[in-house]
């Protein structure tokens, strides 16, 4: 689907899907409705997304080192994904590629978390302040789940497979990951945050692909399939 390219940052095209515009366009619809600050809500959008984008250069940059490239980095309403070309060939590279998404996160939760307290801010920066905070240790917890393709799932693959092939350790983290993904739908549902639930599809989706894909590459002996991030 049709995704705009706006930037490059250490050589990896940065594109934002058109998805979501429709978000700036739900922003702009529920503030004129609701009387909401447009103003606030496209700050707190656009660093989110900000925290998104260096989280996916963590997991890159990180690949980079054991000479893995990275396609392009795409921005959806409920994420980025970092398409890595190819796989790491250690278990134990893996491991750092994931962990090094949410390290990034951790690393600004804590440059905010200083801010806040050694700095008496006035009080409406000392509020975006902490959830800036809050924003980044969140994205750290939430990727750092079980929830294959996710980065956590990423990491139980990888342990994994020390004692299982490839194919096995994806799969088992893949249902892993899928009972997760049905969680988050139905709590979604129940609680009527439904963005969760398009997580839940989306990770459903990717989980299965990336067992497709290496059982795929498996079948033709085909080495360079990409690779797709949460
Ligand atoms: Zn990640």
């Amino acid at each position: 689907m049709k995704s705009w390219k706006i930037g490059r940052i250490v050589g990896i095209d940065i594109y934002l899907h058109f998805t979501f515009y429709l978000l700036f366009g739900f922003i702009i619809f529920s503030s004129v409705f609701s009387g909401g600050s447009m103003l606030s809500k496209t700050l707190l959008l656009t660093s989110v997304f900000s925290f998104v984008v260096l989280h996916e250069l963590g997991h890159s940059l990180m690949a980079r080192r054991f000479g893995i490239d990275t396609k392009e980095i795409v921005l959806y309403p409920i994420g980025g994904v970092a398409k890595i070309l190819g796989q790491p060939k250690k278990p134990l590279e893996e491991v750092l590629i994931a962990l090094a998404g949410p390290a990034v996160n951790i690393f600004l939760a804590l440059v905010f978390f200083l801010l806040t307290t050694s700095i008496s801010f006035p009080y409406r920066i000392a509020d975006f302040l902490s959830t800036m905070l809050s924003l980044n240790l969140g994205l750290a917890l939430f990727n750092l789940l079980p929830a294959f393709p996710m980065d956590g799932g990423r990491v139980i693959r990888a342990v994994l497979s020390y004692f299982k092939s490839p194919l096995e350790a994806t799969k088992i983290a893949a249902t892993i990951g899928k009972f997760f993904a049905g969680a988050f739908v139905l709590w979604g549902l129940y609680s009527s945050y439904y963005v969760l639930v398009f997580i839940g599809f989306f990770l459903w989706n990717a989980g299965s692909s990336e067992v497709k894909a290496l059982e795929f590459q498996r079948s033709n002996q085909w080495n360079d399939f990409s690779r797709f991030r949460e």
